[in-house]
């Protein structure tokens, strides 16, 4: 009797901490989930790491890795092919340097780069700041299916040196990870822009 009672306090201790492990793996599911909801492409910026945080983590799967295009699923989705196919020879080059190269955000929709915008305000605390780092729906390039993030922060600076070979140029002095194709293959890359404030 005693023994029994013993063995089923055990098990109970047992069961308790199994739910206490379960209960914390899935806040911890959660927490990322609602950040690689999010994506905030300048929280790299005065870091070390380009394209760190939310994008990147979101992007773990490679570009056009996924065979069903649904829009939302995958970083290929909603891309410009020529951006893409670019893309996809820059990142074999980089490759073959032994650089890696992925996206770290493609395409958002408008609401997607809405809360980016939110989430800048809330995070500079100021307009014009806010404005230096991130475009109206209506004017990011990301929404309209034109630009990508990139990473890590080797692979950007790769992209850097040599993106115009492939017609892919940064196009931001202040996102060394933003790319569009902005020139021919081979061709030059037109000057930069300081930052986003021109685009509001
Ligand atoms: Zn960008």
């Amino acid at each position: 009797m005693t023994e029994s009672t013993s063995r089923s306090r055990t098990s109970l201790s047992s069961l308790v901490l199994v739910l206490f492990v379960v209960a914390v793996v899935l806040a911890l599911a959660g927490a990322t989930t609602t950040v690689l909801g999010v994506g905030a492409p300048w929280s790299s910026g005065r870091g070390s790491t380009v394209g760190e945080g939310a994008t990147e983590q979101r992007t773990a799967a490679e570009p056009g890795a996924s065979g069903t295009a649904r829009p939302g699923e995958g970083e290929a989705d909603g891309l410009d092919p020529e951006l893409l196919r670019r893309f996809e020879e820059a990142r074999a080059a980089a490759a073959a340097e032994g650089v890696e190269l992925r996206v770290t955000s493609g395409w958002r929709s408008a609401a997607e780069q809405q809360e980016l915008v939110e989430r800048a305000l809330e995070r500079y605390g100021s307009v014009e700041e806010t404005h230096r780092w991130v475009l109206p729906p209506e004017s990011s390039e990301h929404v309209a299916g034109a630009a990508i993030d990139v990473g890590p922060t080797e692979g950007a600076y790769w992209l850097q040196q040599h993106g115009a070979r492939f017609g892919l140029c940064q196009t931001y002095a202040n996102e060394v990870w933003h790319y569009e194709a902005a020139a021919e293959p081979g061709g030059t890359c037109p000057p930069q822009h300081a930052d986003a404030s021109h685009g509001w």
